[in-house]
């Protein structure tokens, strides 16, 4: 019985006709998928992009050297180096992030009480050598400089839920 149903099946293409009609369905269905990277999917504000170090509207970098970001990195990614300036305050001579050992987890942005170092909504940084991955202080100013539009608007986005 199942071979004459299998036989039957394979004369009358019945499976084929079958997966023509659900492509027909679907051809006229809204389309699920995105045309990347032309277009790109909604991001929540949480998302845990790459990194930047941000500044103050007067140019100051928000960073005070407190070193919380670095004492809380699970995958001890962080390294920061800190000297007075001659007026007195605290800022980093040195600041990296090990964008290989990094896991995303956002412990550094909630440890900042100044909210210095963010999490930016850029996941295209994709690199060709692991020395690319390896950011210093420069770099996630420049990144913070490039995205402050987005990083403040999606702190404060997320600000009544913090
Ligand atoms: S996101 Fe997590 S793992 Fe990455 S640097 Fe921040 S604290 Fe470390
Ligand atoms: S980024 Fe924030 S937590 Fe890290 S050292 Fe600077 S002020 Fe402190």
């Amino acid at each position: 019985m199942a071979f004459l149903d299998r036989t039957a099946r394979s004369l009358l293409l019945s499976e084929l006709l079958s997966g023509l009609g659900l492509t027909l369905r679907y051809m006229f269905k809204p389309k699920v998928t995105v045309n990347y990277p032309y277009e790109k999917g909604p991001l929540s504000p949480r998302f845990r992009g790459e990194h930047a170090l941000r500044r103050y509207q007067n140019g100051e970098e928000r960073c005070i050297a407190c070193k919380l970001c670095e004492a809380i990195c699970p995958a001890q990614a962080i390294t920061i180096e800190a000297e007075p300036r001659a007026d007195g305050s605290r800022r980093t001579t040195r600041y990296d992030i090990d964008m290989t050992k990094c896991i995303y987890c956002g412990f550094c942005e909630e440890a900042c009480p100044v909210d210095a170092i963010v999490e930016g909504p850029n996941f295209e940084f994709a690199a060709e050598s692991r020395e690319e991955l390896m950011y210093n202080k420069d770099k996630l100013l420049a990144n913070g400089d490039r995205w402050e539009e987005e990083l403040a608007a999606r702190l404060t986005a997320d600000a009544p839920y913090r």
